[in-house]
């Protein structure tokens, strides 16, 4: 769960970061470089473009007789029959008055004249031809790109306040169509445009004739054709754009190339943002479960993630490349981090277990070493020694009690770890807590007196419990001793006992050595030993307060600890009473 959590996180990062603009750049580079790598032919391409070249424009008295050199070029052209002329002009100023009538007659007898309109650099309205020049188009086509660095979609259409203008390409397709209109889409004289952003789809190059060759020798035929004019020299740089393939592109080529983009019909489409959505959780959830399972997995998602742009170019689907490759990348990587930190976590786990089991076993040694030790003394004494009877049923004593302690310990250890590993059942018996506390205490009473400390024992609860009796002893023997053990000599150990909102509570104070508040958690815990408590020289394992912990805790109660460095810690059991002997005798 926690980890589909990061992986979820990971996801909604990536999709983020694919909304900026590094990454937006990226996709476009991407875009161009399959543009590249997977060119378009066109063996018979329709667009042909006349070009008003520098040869021209030198030749002809350059751009001052622009507009008589145009006019006796539409005289030829329009000769030649094709079936649409698109003018890439701007002819929106007034001229010298003979020479704009005679460009208004040329255009009058050109057939199929379409004429180029731009938005006024402020985007307020349209700069339309004169309406002389107008009056003998069929059609007036926008030519305005969209300022871009790299020309890779054209706006079909474009409105400036109410006036709407369908882009010159388009137009040139069939003049003055009303297109019938739905949603993105839109159906154009018979032909169906898929949205009204197109990518258009560059050939290397099309059919170019210089402006100059045409008004030097008239062209046979050109009928059918699609006559595209413009200005082409090197200095128009403003009418210069960039295009995916690498190269600058002349405005009319561009007209040109979008023309036959439209002609074709085959078009490059962006999947549509759900889609996309789609495809990127498919894909994160695909790293995220591959690099769960193998490394190697994860990298062959990534490097699909990667290929799959390349793959659906070809099929005229363009696929975000950075948005794929992050929702790969960044779930992999946090699967791949997310499995090496789990693994070392549970190498960690495993030694801190063989670790616990060492220590297990050395506390265990330890513990019996001393009953051992007596015993095996004792025999010894009674085998070699003729002692007299008195002395033997003493030592015999002795030896017989030293071994039930060993073997009380033993079946303690067992039992507490047979608890921990949730493979006992608690031998629970309803039992009066006052008793079992008093026992204890007296238990515990010699263990006081090697230090001259007393035990001031205030226990009257008035309820019963229903628990082990073994293990609650042996918690409380624990706590007491612990008491004692990290107490100074003459100090006083209470032990108090009182039902508190239906639990008990069995509290041991002292006044001891304390514990620091940052240990206060840790204590309890496995092997764990309070600095103060390693420096005082006093011995012990750190075992004892964990086991009365998971026995506290199996008798679905728990330990509480409070303490002050140098003035004393109490230590409480809470434990869940079964019934008030009140409520017992009521009834
Ligand atoms: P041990 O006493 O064998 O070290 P315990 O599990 O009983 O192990 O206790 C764990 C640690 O908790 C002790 O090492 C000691 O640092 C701290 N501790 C326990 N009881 C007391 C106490 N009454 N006063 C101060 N520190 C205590």
């Amino acid at each position: 769960m926690r980890y589909w959590l990061c992986v979820a996180a990971a996801f909604v990062f990536a999709v983020v970061v694919s909304w900026t603009n590094p990454a937006t750049a990226i996709d476009n580079a991407t875009y161009d470089w399959m543009c590249r790598l997977f060119p378009v032919s066109r063996p018979a391409p329709q667009a042909l473009i006349v070009a008003v070249d520098e040869t021209t424009l030198k030749r002809r008295g350059g751009m001052r007789a622009l507009r008589s050199t145009l006019a006796e070029l539409l005289k030829k052209v329009a000769a030649a029959k094709p079936a649409v002329v698109a003018v890439d002009f701007t002819l929106a100023d007034r001229g010298d008055p003979a020479e704009d009538a005679q460009l208004a007659a040329a255009m009058a007898k050109t057939e199929g004249l379409i004429l180029g309109t731009d938005l006024a650099d402020d985007g307020s309205g349209w700069q339309d031809p004169l309406p002389q020049f107008a009056a003998g188009a069929k059609a007036l086509g926008h030519v305005h790109a969209d300022p871009d660095p790299v020309s890779r979609w054209i706006q079909l259409d474009k409105a400036a306040g109410q006036v709407r203008r369908w882009a010159l390409a388009l137009e040139a397709l069939a003049p003055g169509t009303v297109p019938l209109e739905t949603n993105e889409s839109f159906n154009w004289a018979g032909r169906h445009i898929p949205s009204h952003q197109v990518r258009i789809a560059y050939s290397a190059s099309l059919p170019t004739v210089s402006a100059d060759a045409v008004l030097e020798s008239a062209p046979q035929s050109w009928e059918g054709r699609v006559v595209f004019v413009g200005t082409t020299p090197l200095t128009a740089a403003k009418d210069r754009l960039m295009t995916p393939l690498g190269v600058m592109m002349p405005g009319v080529e561009i007209n040109a190339q979008l023309f036959e983009t439209l002609r074709e019909g085959r078009f490059k489409q962006d999947l549509p943002l759900s889609l996309v959505f789609g495809l990127c959780a498919v894909i994160t959830i695909a790293a995220a479960w591959a690099v769960r399972w193998r490394y190697a997995a994860g990298a062959a998602v990534i490097l699909t993630a990667h290929a799959l742009p390349f793959l659906a170019f070809p099929k005229d689907i363009v696929l975000p490349a950075f948005g794929l490759a992050a929702c790969a990348w960044l779930p992999a990587l946090t699967g791949g981090v997310y499995r090496y930190l789990a693994t070392r976590k549970q190498l960690d786990h495993a030694e801190a277990e063989k670790s616990r089991y060492q220590k297990a076993i050395h506390w265990v040694t330890h513990e019996m070493r001393t009953p051992l030790t007596a015993i095996q003394g004792s025999s010894e004494l009674m085998t070699r020694y003729n002692l007299p009877a008195g002395k033997q049923r003493e030592i015999a004593d002795m030896i017989n009690s030293e071994s039930k302690r060993l073997a009380q310990m033993i079946s303690t250890f067992l039992s507490v770890e047979r608890l921990s590993a949730g493979q006992v059942p608690l031998k629970k018996e309803r039992l009066q807590p006052g008793n079992l506390i008093a026992a204890v205490s007296e238990r515990a009473r010699p263990f006081l007196d090697r230090k001259q400390q007393q035990l001031v024992l205030e226990a009257a609860p008035e309820v019963e419990i229903e628990a082990d009796r073994e293990l609650l002893e042996f918690a409380l023997y624990n706590l007491v001793t612990n008491a004692s053990k990290y107490s100074p000599e003459g100090a006083t150990v209470y032990v108090w006992a009182g039902s508190v909102g239906g639990n008990l509570h069995v509290q041991v104070t002292d006044q001891g050595i304390g514990i620091e508040p940052k240990d206060l958690a840790k204590v309890g815990t496995r092997f764990f030993r309070t600095r103060r408590a390693e420096e005082s020289g006093i011995e012990g394992t750190g075992i004892g307060l964990s086991i009365v912990q998971e026995i506290v805790r199996a008798h679905g109660g728990r330990l509480e600890v409070t303490s002050q460095v140098g003035q004393g810690s109490c230590f409480t059991i809470v434990v869940p009473a079964s019934m008030s002997t009140e409520v017992k005798s009521a009834l």
